[in-house]
C-alpha cells in the first residue's frame, strides 16, 4: 500500500495552516504507531473560522443551486478518482478493513454526488392567497453559518453528508472534525477545494473538543449546529446551543435490537445482521447488538452467530485476507472488557471470544453472551464493539418490552415471514430505522433520524437539506 503524508492541517478562509495549541500524534489503532500529527486550533484561530464562514456567506449562498451543486458534483467526481489512495489513510487511521474503508468512501461519493443534484432540486409551494389574486410562496432561505462536528467511526461519510447537505442548501460551515481521524476529513474538504469551492465556505479545525465547541456554539453567527456522535456529548452541546436558539441537528447513540421469531431463516438473519454487527469492528449506531430469539430457535440462533463470529480474520486492514479490524483507540477495548466482565459476573456466558487479542494494536474478538441478565449494563449502555448478546423470548409482547427498555431509538431489526407478527412488531417498537428481513442502511436519498436520546432532526434526503434551511413565508397581493 502507499505511503502517504496524514498530517492534517487547519483549514480556514482557503489556506491550510498550523494550528496554534500544538499538535497531537495520529495512531494507527492496527499498530498502536503515530503515522502523523494533527494540529489544533487557538481561540483566535476558531473566531477566524467563523468570521471566514460569515463572510463568504452572502456571495455562497446568493449561488444558484446549480452552482453550488457542480461544485459537489466534481467533488464527488474527484474523490471517486482517488479512493484507492484515500482509503489508505482512512483504513491506518480508524482500524477499518479495507472492504469498509472502500465501502465507506463509496458512500461518500455518493453522498457527495446526490447532494449535488439535490442543490438544483431545491424549491418552495405556491399556496392561494387570502385575498383576490394574492399569493402566498414558502421560500426556502439558506440559515447561515453551520457548525458541524463529526466522529471517528465513519469519518469520511458523516463529514460527507454534513458538508453536502449544508452546502447544497447555500450554508457555509465551520467543520470541527474528530482528532482520532483528521485525515479523512482533510482529504474531502481538499477535493471541495481542487473542485473550486470559494474561500471560506468551509473551514476545518481541530482542538479541544469541549473548548472548541464552547466557543463555536456561543456566537452569535452560528445558525445550526450538526452532530454526529454520543448521546453524552449531544445533551453537552444542546446545552450550548440554548442560549442563541442555535438549531440542532443531532444523530446520536444506537444499541439496536434484533427480534428474530419462531419462523425466521436462521441462515439469512447471520447473513444479513452479521457484515453490520462486525463490520467497522462493530462500532456503528446501527450495529445490531441485541438478539431476542424466539425459545423455540433461541439455541440454534446461539450456535449459528458464535459460528459466524469464528470465521472472522484478525488482523491490520493493510493484511490481506482481515475481514475484522481493530477497534478505534485503546479505551474502546477497555470499554468492551469491563462490559463483558460486568456481563460475566452477573451470569453471561461467552459462547465466543470475549478477550483482547495478544497483538499491537487494539484489537478485541468477536463475542457472543446469551443468559445475559436484565441487570448487566451491556444491555443498557451502547457497546460500540463486535459483541453480541442473545436473549430468549416467549411472545411478541415481551419482545416489545425488551426491545423497546434502554436508553436509545434508534435501528431495530425484525425477522419474520408472518405479517402479523411485523406489523404488531414494527408499531410497537420505539425505533426511527426499522429494517424488516434486511439491514436497514442510512443512504443519501431518504432522510433519517433518531429518536428520544438517539437524536433529533433528519440527515439524507430533501429533509436533510432543508435542516439547514428557512421556508419563509411571503404573502404578496397582485401588482
Ligand atoms: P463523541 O461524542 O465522543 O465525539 C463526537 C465528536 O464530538 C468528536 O468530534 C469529538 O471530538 C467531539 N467531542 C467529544 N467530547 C466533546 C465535548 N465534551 N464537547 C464537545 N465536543 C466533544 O463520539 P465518538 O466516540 O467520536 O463516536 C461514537 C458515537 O457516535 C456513538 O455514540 C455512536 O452511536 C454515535 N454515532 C451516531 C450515528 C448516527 O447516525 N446516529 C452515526 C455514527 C456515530
Amino acid at each position: 500500500m502507499a505511503a502517504q503524508n496524514l498530517d492534517a492541517h487547519l483549514f480556514i478562509d482557503g489556506r491550510w495552516e498550523e494550528g496554534n495549541s500544538g499538535s497531537q500524534p495520529n495512531i494507527d489503532p492496527g499498530t498502536g504507531d503515530a503515522i502523523g500529527l494533527v494540529t489544533l486550533a487557538d481561540a483566535a484561530q476558531v473566531q477566524a473560522a467563523l468570521d471566514a464562514a460569515q463572510r463568504a456567506f452572502p456571495a455562497w449562498s446568493a449561488l444558484t443551486g446549480q452552482a453550488r451543486g457542480a461544485i459537489l458534483k466534481k467533488a464527488s467526481a474527484l474523490l471517486a478518482e482517488c479512493l484507492e489512495e484515500v482509503a489508505v489513510g482512512l483504513l491506518l487511521e480508524s482500524g477499518k478493513t479495507k472492504a469498509d474503508a472502500t465501502g465507506e468512501l463509496r458512500r461518500t461519493v455518493e453522498t457527495l454526488a446526490w447532494n449535488g443534484e439535490e442543490a438544483s432540486r431545491i424549491s418552495g409551494k405556491v399556496h392561494q392567497g387570502i385575498v383576490a389574486g394574492s399569493t402566498r410562496l414558502s421560500v426556502p432561505t439558506p440559515l447561515g453559518v453551520v457548525v458541524a462536528i463529526t466522529p471517528w467511526n465513519f469519518p469520511a461519510v458523516l463529514v460527507g453528508r454534513k458538508l453536502g447537505a449544508a452546502l447544497a442548501a447555500g450554508c457555509t460551515v465551520v467543520l470541527k472534525a474528530s482528532e482520532f481521524t483528521p485525515y479523512s476529513a482533510r482529504a474531502i474538504v481538499q477535493t471541495l477545494v481542487d473542485a473550486g469551492l470559494p474561500d471560506g465556505v468551509v473551514n476545518l479545525i481541530y482542538g479541544d473538543p469541549a473548548a472548541v465547541s464552547e466557543q463555536l456554539l456561543a456566537s452569535p453567527v452560528v445558525k445550526a449546529v450538526s452532530f454526529t456522535g454520543s448521546t453524552q456529548v449531544g445533551k453537552r452541546l444542546a446545552a450550548l446551543a440554548a442560549p442563541n436558539l442555535i438549531r440542532p441537528i443531532f444523530e446520536l447513540g444506537g444499541h439496536a435490537p434484533v427480534i428474530v421469531w419462531s419462523d425466521a431463516d436462521i441462515e439469512k438473519v447471520i447473513q444479513v445482521t452479521a457484515p453490520a454487527k462486525f463490520g467497522s469492528a462493530g462500532q456503528s449506531c446501527v450495529a445490531p447488538t441485541r438478539y431476542l430469539a424466539h425459545h423455540s430457535i433461541h439455541d440454534a440462533l446461539v450456535e449459528a452467530l458464535a459460528a459466524k463470529a469464528q470465521t472472522y480474520k484478525l488482523g491490520h486492514g493493510n493484511e490481506e485476507g482481515t475481514t475484522l479490524g481493530s477497534v478505534a483507540h485503546a479505551g474502546r477495548v477497555a470499554s468492551f472488557l469491563q462490559l463483558v466482565d460486568d456481563a460475566v459476573a452477573k451470569g453471561a456466558v461467552i459462547r465466543t471470544g470475549g478477550k483482547q487479542i495478544d497483538r499491537r494494536g487494539f484489537f478485541v474478538e468477536p463475542t457472543v453472551l446469551s443468559s445475559v441478565t436484565s441487570d448487566a449494563e451491556i444491555l443498557a449502555e451502547e457497546p460500540f464493539g463486535p459483541v453480541a448478546t442473545v436473549q430468549s423470548i416467549n411472545s411478541v409482547d415481551e419482545a416489545i418490552q425488551l426491545a423497546n427498555a434502554g436508553l436509545y431509538s434508534f435501528a431495530a431489526y425484525v425477522f419474520t415471514d408472518s405479517i402479523a407478527v411485523r406489523d404488531k412488531l414494527v408499531a410497537g417498537l420505539h425505533a426511527s430505522n426499522i429494517g424488516v428481513n434486511q439491514t436497514a442502511p442510512s443512504l443519501p436519498d431518504v432522510a433519517l433520524g433518531g429518536l428520544g436520546n438517539s437524536g433529533y432532526g433528519y440527515e439524507g434526503g430533501t429533509e436533510g437539506v432543508l435542516a439547514y434551511m428557512h421556508l419563509r413565508l411571503v404573502s404578496q397581493s397582485a401588482a
